[in-house]
């Protein structure tokens, strides 16, 4: 791996600081899990959109720059090092529309893709049921022929900003007689749809964060199947490597984290707390490393696999010593209104985001290991 960057890619870095340095809020938005936070949030997105930075790496037609992984790393290390807020649209950007680029028609890609590029339309994940989470094979929402449609009944939750967002993506079980990962169709849907009904789940600390979806014989046109009828779960799977390994938390993310950690221990007299803050700073920079590596083998044509296993595992774990490590420093103090404190709890649940650790262990063990079942 030659980690020298070509002009052009340093041009990219400097015009993304560059531009960051001028726009991005002094203040922290309001959290994105609140109305008005969701409403800021998507407002920011249309800037970063008008800078054709919302989604570097799509062809120019729908918003982006045809960019390369490299230029996306470069851009994603700059942007969370500039303190920029979270990314609304990350369901949409990040998990749905690689599957809509390699699987959608040309009509979809067209509807579809601009329109999430400038958060005009953010997405909702609609995979989880109450009793279909880590053993997604078995949900039985149902999907009915009716006409040139299709009828859509059942109930999906965990929804993350399902209560705010306008689309929503996921998997529904078109073959009454099919079993496991067999029959299942993947369908984008309208929020707003007749038949729909979303209803908040709110989290501790209250806000809304979180939605469960009723699907009362919901009519889906033809149009709005993703990939081919019955073909949901390979469908859906070509999401979830990326979002997992990649994507969804690249490492400029926890290298902002993991410096601000190590402004916080230097003005601390605890000399072990400081020496584990210099690990965990390693550690985030070891993530940032291996995620270099990654791309490389990426751009060699060589997938992720399940190695994205070891790298989801390994993200929400830093990203939880992280933040512990930073409470211990702020003592008491972090039990007050506190951004550590925040992004602490948001940490608690990583592990169980983007498929549990205990199934990613799972899978390391027995796809990468090589350990029996
Ligand atoms: C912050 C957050 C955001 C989320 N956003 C969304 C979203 O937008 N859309 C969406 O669809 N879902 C979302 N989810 C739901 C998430 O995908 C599920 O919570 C997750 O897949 C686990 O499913 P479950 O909660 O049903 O737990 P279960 O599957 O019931 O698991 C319970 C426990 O048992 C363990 N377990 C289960 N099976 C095994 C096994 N075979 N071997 C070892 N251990 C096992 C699990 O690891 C876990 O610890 C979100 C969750 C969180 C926390």
């Amino acid at each position: 791996m030659d980690l020298t960057f070509t002009p052009a890619q340093e041009a990219l870095r400097a015009e993304v600081r560059e531009w960051l340095a001028a726009n991005v809020p002094a203040e922290p938005l309001p959290s994105m899990d609140t109305a008005e936070g969701f409403a800021r949030h998507r407002e920011w997105e249309r800037s970063l959109a008008a800078a054709r930075l919302s989604v570097p790496t799509w062809p120019a037609e729908y918003g982006g720059r045809g960019a390369g992984l490299v230029e996306w790393l470069i851009c994603e290390e700059e942007y969370w090092a500039s303190g920029a807020p979270g990314r609304v649209s990350q369901n949409g950007i990040f998990l749905l529309a690689p599957t809509v680029l390699h699987w959608g028609t040309p009509e979809q890609k067209a509807r579809f893709l601009p329109k999430m590029a400038t958060a005009e339309e953010v997405w909702a994940q609609a995979w989880s049921e109450p009793e279909s989470g880590s053993d997604l094979a078995s949900l039985r929402a149902t999907a009915t022929p009716d006409g040139d449609g299709w009828r859509l009944s059942g109930q999906k939750t965990w929804s993350s900003r399902a209560v705010f967002a306008d689309w929503g993506f996921g998997l529904f079980r078109s073959d009454p007689a099919s079993e496991r990962h067999h029959g299942l169709t993947y369908y984008l849907f309208p929020l707003d749809a007749p038949g729909i009904t979303v209803r908040p789940i709110a989290q501790l600390d209250g806000e809304t964060g979180f939605a469960e979806i009723f699907f009362d014989d919901v009519y889906v046109p033809a149009s709005q199947v993703l990939g081919g009828v019955g073909k949901g779960w390979s469908v859906a799977m070509a999401t979830t490597s990326s979002e997992r390994g990649l994507t969804l938390r690249s490492p400029g993310r926890f290298m902002a984290v993991a410096d601000r950690l190590l402004a916080l221990a230097a003005e601390s007299g605890d000399r072990t707390l400081q020496d584990a803050a210099v690990g965990a700073w390693s550690d985030a920079d070891a993530y940032r490393l291996y995620t270099w590596a990654a791309v490389a083998r990426l751009e060699e044509g060589i997938e992720l696999g399940p190695a994205s296993s070891l790298m989801k595992t390994f993200w929400s774990e830093l990203d939880l010593k992280l933040h512990e490590l930073a409470l211990a420093l702020r003592g008491p103090a972090a039990a007050l209104a506190d951004r550590w404190m925040d992004g602490f709890l948001f940490a608690l649940a990583g592990p169980i985001y983007a498929g549990t650790n205990e199934i990613q262990r799972n899978i390391i063990a027995e796809r990468v290991l090589g350990l029996p079942r």
